[in-house]
């Protein structure tokens, strides 16, 4: 398939064709369409584990799910990925920044999580870079937004162009809501975070995620240390991984 600089597809017929498909019909048509340069983009939150077990269930273990070890992950997530690819067979790949923590540390002399004029490089250096590296090597990156998530998401066509791979962005639950994410997990005993059942809608790094108390956004547990010593400055809830948010937060 030749390198994207402009969607090859007829990406609005695409889409609106799409929007009337099954969960494992968009999946069986991106498996078509991109055979074993398909990969799924896994954070092991909820969504991604609709869709590793769809993967499974559709006898599609080999498609590669590409997971980013940060290096400041909950215990509970790199446990959960090893429990999944034990419990499915799941073909997933764990990429890791070009520096650990400790030389990170070393090279900035702080850690850059801490301050909001440095925590969207250290989300750059440990999320976004390894994740591009990975997603290069493909032509189509399957992930769990859902628009009804709102803010950046809730816009997100089931397929994009992600012009950073020179590839297709494909989220093939654009079009669920939460009740049916977890409709699908107890439908199925699927395997989920264990977090998530302890205050944590959202899970990014230990570092950077905290539980979200009653009546918050599913998102505030995220960068809360950031927002609360910067009170009144617009700070992004994002990491920048996912194409589409960037797009919409200006990086
Ligand atoms: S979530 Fe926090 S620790 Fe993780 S990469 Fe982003 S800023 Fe760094």
């Amino acid at each position: 398939m030749a390198p994207l600089t402009e969607p090859v597809i007829d990406l609005q017929a695409l889409n609106e064709r799409l929007e009337t498909y099954t969960l494992r019909e968009i999946i069986g048509w991106a498996h078509e369409t991109f055979g074993s340069h398909l990969a799924l983009l896994s954070s092991m939150q909820k969504t991604a584990s609709v869709l590793i077990h769809t993967l499974y269930a559709m006898g599609l273990t080999q498609v590669e799910i590409i997971f980013i070890d940060t290096g400041y992950h909950f215990p509970e997530t790199l446990e959960l990925r090893d429990r999944m690819i034990e419990k499915y067979g799941v073909n997933i790949q764990t990429y890791k920044p070009g520096k650990s923590p400790e030389e990170q540390f070393r090279e900035y002399g702080r850690e850059l999580y801490l301050r909001d004029r440095d925590y969207q490089l250290c989300c750059q250096l440990r999320k976004e870079e390894p994740y591009l590296k990975a997603a290069r090597r493909f032509k189509a990156v399957l992930s769990g937004l859902l628009r009804s998530e709102g803010g950046a998401r809730k816009q997100i066509p089931i397929v994009t162009v992600d012009p950073r791979i020179q590839g297709y962005k494909i989220h093939p639950l654009a079009n669920w809501n939460r009740e049916q994410v977890d409709e699908y997990i107890q439908a199925h005993d699927v395997l989920v975070h264990p977090l998530h059942a302890k205050g944590y809608p959202s899970i990014g790094c230990a570092t950077c995620t905290t539980p979200v108390r009653d009546g918050e956004d599913e998102r505030a547990g995220r960068w809360r240390h950031i927002r609360e010593a910067n009170p009144g400055k617009e700070i992004k809830l994002y990491c920048g991984i996912n194409f589409s948010d960037k797009r919409k937060t200006g990086g």
